[in-house]
């Protein structure tokens, strides 16, 4: 839910406000203003839209499932935004063993040579 309001009628040239009321599960009910709330949109999840934030009474992260048809409204309120979205390389088919310790040891000892990434 969003609401929109002006801080002071003396301050008219000031811009709107827009504090998003939403839930957090120990507290319930707060109100945030929209600059502390991120909207994430998952991209592999059917597009599922999540408002994320830090409770300003418990200070607890929390991610809530939200409308997708609020996500405009959110962000052109100025609500931060971000993007999930599962790698491709997540799907792809992988052979051989696991990584190892020694191999992440190679590899961060490759990275730290002068012709990183020019290796062959
Ligand atoms: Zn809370």
């Amino acid at each position: 839910m969003i609401e929109r309001g002006r801080r002071a009628v003396r301050a008219a040239h000031r811009a709107e406000q827009t504090t998003v009321v939403t839930t957090c599960p120990d507290c319930g009910e707060v109100r945030l203003d929209v600059g502390a709330v991120t909207v994430l949109v998952d991209e592999g999840a059917a597009g599922a839209v999540r408002l994320a934030f830090a409770c300003p009474m418990c200070r607890r992260g929390t991610a809530t499932r939200i409308q997708r048809a609020g996500f405009g409204a959110l962000r052109s309120a100025g609500a931060s935004f971000r993007l999930l979205t599962r790698p491709a390389e997540a799907d792809e088919a992988h052979q051989g063993p696991p990584l190892t310790a020694h191999d992440l040891d190679a590899f961060c000892s490759a990275m730290d040579d002068p012709a990183w990434p020019l290796l062959a």
